[in-house]
């Protein structure tokens, strides 16, 4: 059951939410939409699902234009961030709730409902009301009420987002797992990178009502298209006109140059290529010690270091150190102008 989202444009009186998004999803993949805040994640969602209709475009699942197909008819499964159960009903009642309605005989709805139970991992827990249950019980039940009418897509719009990061991270690797036993065409909404990374299979960066970049988390990561990517997904140290302050390595110094705090070495001894810093904040974080450095221009970047390079380094606060990039990427590295190159983006 692929998706394909094709020049799909969506205007809200002068503003501008979809801008000619094309996107194709292959069957039983999981997707992640990942972008700030307003960048249009939920609108793409909710066009697919028959919620919002495009101004422009189409919008193809499995082989139907489903671009002016009725909401009910789309044989699509939701989860909202607050997609309240039904209070009065039982965690059972809830997930039979769409098979009664579409009046399934009631021997194949008790067997479905149970198997759901099973696979959200919530056997015992069928006759409790949703005020009985934690708030991660809640959205696997909402999530077992989506799956029960078998759709053929199943959308998630910040489905873990009013959860604390504990149970979000528990509920990550769950959903993936779920994933890879059920197999269901599946589009994640996020602003989270972390969670984006964890749980999908290909991201869709999404900024300003267009797509950025499409790729595994990997990819994006390590070959980001653009500025907005590479600073969106990690962290990053961007040095503006950085002429000679840090030596890139690269011929050409003009544009900015972006590195990884984990890209940038600190010695003790300078070399031909490092440029010196001032060690001003030291944040221990476990297995991982971020350095904080000022720079001559009173600049200042982030260096991450394993506890075992932390500990050869004797770092102390005020101490002068030496840095040098391992990998850095110019402003120039990245597509013409920074921009996003504009073909049709397929998984
Ligand atoms: P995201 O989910 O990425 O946070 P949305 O898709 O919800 O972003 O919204 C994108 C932009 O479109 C936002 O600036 C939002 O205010 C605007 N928007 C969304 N829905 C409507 C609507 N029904 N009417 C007016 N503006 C809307
Ligand atoms: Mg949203």
């Amino acid at each position: 059951m692929s998706i394909i989202v094709n020049q799909v444009f969506k205007r809200f009186g002068n503003f501008q939410a979809l801008d000619n998004i094309n996107l194709t999803i292959p069957e039983g993949k999981l997707v992640a939409l990942l972008g700030p805040s307003g960048s249009g994640k939920s609108t793409l969602l909710r066009a697919i699902a028959g919620l919002e209709t495009p101004d422009v475009g189409s919008i193809i699942i499995n082989g139907q234009d489903t671009t002016h197909l009725d909401v009910r008819k789309r044989n699509i499964g939701f989860v909202f961030q607050h997609y309240a159960l039904f209070k009065h009903l039982t965690v059972r009642e809830n997930i039979a709730f769409g098979l009664e309605i579409r009046k399934h005989k009631a021997q194949g709805i008790k067997s479905r409902v149970e198997e759901l139970l099973e696979l959200i991992q919530l056997k015992g827990l069928g006759d409790r009301y949703p005020g009985q249950l934690s708030g991660g019980q809640r959205q696997r039940v909402a999530l077992a009420r989506a799956l029960a009418v078998q759709p053929q897509v199943l959308l998630l719009d910040e489905p873990f987002g009013a959860l604390d990061a504990k149970v979000r991270k528990e509920l990550r690797g769950w959903l993936r797992r779920l994933h890879e036993e059920v197999h269901i065409t599946s589009v994640f909404v996020t602003h989270d990178q972390e969670e984006a990374m964890e749980v999908s299979d290909q991201i869709v960066v999404m900024n300003g009502g267009k797509i950025e970049q499409i790729g595994t988390p990997a990819e994006i990561y390590d070959h980001p298209a653009t500025p907005f990517v590479m600073s969106f997904i990690g962290e990053v140290n961007i040095l503006p006109g950085h002429s000679g302050l840090i030596n890139s390595g690269h011929e050409n110094n003009t544009g900015s140059l972006f590195i990884r705090p984990h890209d940038l070495e600190i010695t003790a001894e300078k070399d031909d290529s490092s440029s010196w810093a001032v060690v001003k904040r030291i944040i221990h974080l476990g297995w991982e010690i971020q350095v904080e450095l000022g720079l001559p221009d009173n600049m200042t970047v982030l260096a991450y270091l394993s506890r075992e390079e932390f500990s050869k380094l004797k770092l102390q606060p005020e101490q002068t150190v030496y840095i040098k990039p391992r990998k850095a990427t110019l402003s120039s590295d990245f597509g013409t102008n920074g921009k996003a190159p504009q073909y049709d983006y397929s998984i």
